[in-house]
Order: structure tokens, then sequence, then C-alpha cells
């Protein structure tokens, strides 16, 4: 038998599980919710997401330019606010599009103003550009030192080509245990913003300090990963649920003779006769090499190890002898199959890194399939 198929591998976006997240963070946190939808919404598709979210998100939040004109092309009129400052190229965009970007340095500053002068000819009434300053206290990878943001901010504030809609800082260390540090950059975030006016919109919490460093709530919260169903560190204190399912199928079974070695290299050698199966999912579909000899997929609800290495398109996996297995039959490599679960997390630390870079690396020979079931 043999079971049709035109999908290699999907992977399956539960959008219902991604707004229960996004209403338990908003209800949890009281806050406003800065939906961070970068880099393809972690790999869930931003589109599909910006629209399940756009009536619970106060504003969704991108780090790139091109970023935010897919989700303005895709008709979301919400609020969209880019994380990092832009490079000077990218005014006109902005301008143009009414999009709200984190701001750090002058020329970018200029840039927009020029933008919006030649913009502003045509308009009865222009608005102003609306930025965030982005202060940097401590994590040293962007935003203006704490120490100059008050005047920052103050000279800016005098421009009436612009509005300071919100202030922002960015945790280093907010998934880790101890939070010194975390409060630390606070009190500096705090102190740098003391003269700014209520109706700006202060915040700098992340998903691990939306869930679990209260004084880092402000106006709003920021939060990407749990929004998604994932914890960034080991304190859960509200329920999340995984959004994504990553399936294949099974494309190959067969028997192997003891003695023979599997996939490039050789690197693993079967002892006695061995079932196996063959999946057309690879690290070019952005699955973990390092999980060579060390994942598991499910099948049959049953976790069956990777065997020998990982290629771009296909990976192998051993069968018990007994194992009734369909060419075509369902692979879960990440979700829930029967009983069994393998997770984001799960796949994450034995490919040693986080489960962000797992996410986001899910390429695009995975077919996106949304459920929506109670739209
Ligand atoms: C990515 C990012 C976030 C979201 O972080 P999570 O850990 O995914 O919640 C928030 N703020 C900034 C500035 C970011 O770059």
């Amino acid at each position: 038998m043999y079971i049709f198929t035109d999908i290699r591998s999907e992977l399956e976006v539960d959008l219902i599980a991604i707004r229960r997240n996004a209403h338990a963070i908003k209800t949890y946190t009281g806050k406003e919710l800065i939906a961070v939808v970068k880099a393809d919404a972690y790999g869930h598709g931003a589109i599909a997401v910006a629209n399940t979210l756009k009536y619970t998100a106060d504003m969704f939040a991108v780090a790139t330019v091109e970023e935010a004109i897919e989700l303005r092309e895709a008709r979301i009129d919400n609020r969209i606010f880019i994380l990092f400052t832009p490079y000077p190229y990218y005014a006109e965009s902005i301008v143009q599009n009414h999009f709200i970007t984190a701001v750090d340095n002058w020329p970018v500053i200029k840039m927009l103003r020029d933008m919006k002068k030649i913009f502003d000819i045509a308009k009865e009434n222009p608005s102003r550009v609306r930025v965030h300053v982005d202060i940097n206290t401590g994590m040293n990878r962007s935003g203006i030192h704490y120490n100059d943001a008050a005047r920052y901010i103050n000279e800016l504030k005098i421009k009436p080509d612009f509005e300071i809609h919100g202030v922002f800082t960015h945790l280093a260390t907010a998934d880790e245990v101890d939070k010194s540090f975390s409060y630390l950059q606070l009190e500096r975030f705090s102190s740098a913003i003391e003269n700014v006016p209520n109706s700006t919109i202060k915040h700098a919490a992340n998903s691990a300090a939306a869930l679990v460093i209260p004084e880092s709530h402000y106006d709003a919260v920021r939060p990407g990963l749990s929004l998604y169903g994932i914890y960034p560190g080991n304190e859960k204190p509200i329920p999340l649920e995984p959004a994504i399912t990553w399936k294949s199928r099974v494309s190959w079974v067969e028997n192997i003779e003891a003695g023979e070695g599997v996939s490039y290299g050789l690197t693993y050698k079967v002892t006695s006769r061995t079932r196996v199966a063959g999946i057309q999912v690879g690290y070019g579909d952005g699955y973990p090499r390092a999980l060579s000899n060390r994942g598991d997929v499910l099948i049959g609800g049953n976790r069956r190890p990777i065997i020998g290495r990982i290629c771009m398109d296909l990976m192998v996996v051993k069968l018990e002898q007994n194992d009734d297995v369909l060419i075509g039959e369902e692979v879960v490599l990440i979700g829930k199959q029967g009983d069994e679960e393998i997770s984001v997390n799960e796949i994450a630390e034995k490919a040693d890194t986080i489960p962000y870079e797992i996410l986001t690396r899910i390429g695009k020979r995975v077919k996106r399939i949304y459920k929506e079931s109670d739209f």
C-alpha cells in the first residue's frame, strides 16, 4: 500500500493556540501586548500569525523594514514597530508606511526628517514620525547608552516632526535564574526615563521577563517565543501551548544487512539485520544536522532513533524488526503523535542551541498548513 501525497514535509501551525497564548500573557501581565512576529513569526508565518492576533495585539514588532512592509502589504493595519534602528536608507519607507521605529542615533533622525519634509509637501495635516528610543542599559548590542538617553530624549522631544511614542530597553539575562542583572538594567532604565511623560509607552519585557519579572512590565510587554507556546527558561507561571507540529512521511523502508553502514561517512554500523526507514527531511529543511545519531522521530506513536548522518534532504531512522511501517505513513519530527511528544526544547538541547534557532531555521521547503478550526 502507498499513501499518496504531494507534500514532503509540512509544518502544521495551530493559530488558535497562538491566540490563546497571547490572551494568557495579556491577562497575566495586564499590560499592552507588543506581539513580536519577527523572522516570519519565529518560523510560524508572520502574515498568518498577525491576522490571528489582529484584535489581541496592541502593536506588532518586527526586526526589519522588509518585515514591516510584508505585513502592510498583507493589509495588517495595526501599528507596526521596527525593533532595531534601521539604516537611514529605509527612511522613505518608514515615513511613507507610517511605521513606528526604534531610534538610537541622529543620522536616522535626520534622514527621517528630510524624508518627512518631502512627503509633507502634499499634505494638509502631516502627522509626526513616531519613534521609540532604544536605551542600552547593559546588553550592549543596540541603543543609546543609559547615561546619554535623557539628553537624547530631551533634544528629540522639541523636534516638531517627531513623536516619542515609546522608550524601551532589552534585558540580557531575563531567562536566567539569577535576576540581579535584570534588576540593575531596570534601575538604569527607570532613572534614564524619569522625565518621560506618562503618555509615552515604556517597555522592557521579552518573554522571560513578561513571565517572571513583574517589575519589567511598565506599560507594555514584548513577548515573542512565549506567544508560540515555548518557555524561555524553567519557570512556567502560566500554561502555554506549543503551536507547531512538524510532519513528514516515510518515503522508503528497507532491511540493511549486518556489517553495513548508513549515510555519509557510514558513521552508524548495523550489527545485525536491521529494518530502517528513509524520511525526506534534512538540514536543507532546517532540521539540525547535529541530531545525526542523536535525535528521534515519532512513527506510529513510537520514538525511533535517527541513525547515521542527517543529509541535506534525507534522514534514516531505525525501526524495530516487527514495525509495520508503510510508505507514506506519518512521521512527526516535532510535536505530538499518540502519547509521545518531541518538543522544540528537546531538539534544541540535543543540537546544543536554543529553541529560537530551531524555529527560525525551519526552511521554505516545509509547507505551512494553518489550523484555525474555531474561526
Ligand atoms: C526578539 C526580541 C523580543 C522578543 O523576545 P522573546 O525572548 O522571543 O520573547 C523582544 N524585544 C526585542 C528587542 C527583541 O529583539
